[in-house]
């Protein structure tokens, strides 16, 4: 696995793809092509993954157990109707 020292940020002003060295992160930089300043951030030319696909994905983990949970209680209802209990006095 290589290393990135490098990384893609698209010219807010001509709109083309440059490639920018890490080191010049939170600096200005000048476009190659057309020669505007900006600065060099990390984005959203390569945004990190959003926390709500990720929040997401936990609460359709928990629905799926909670969906199951409540399988099982009606299993187990089903079973208590088939077979009634003696009530204890
Ligand atoms: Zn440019």
């Amino acid at each position: 696995m290589s290393y990135a020292t490098t990384f893609l940020k698209q010219c807010p002003s001509c709109g083309r793809r440059l490639e920018i060295r890490v080191q010049y992160l939170g600096r200005n930089v000048q476009c190659t092509h057309c020669g505007s300043i900006f600065t060099a951030s990390n984005s959203p030319a390569n945004p990190l993954p959003p926390q709500d696909t990720l929040v997401d994905q936990a609460i359709r983990d928990a629905e799926i157990y909670l969906a199951s949970v409540e399988e099982i209680n009606q299993v187990g209802l089903a079973w208590r109707e088939q077979h009634p209990q003696p009530i204890a006095e």
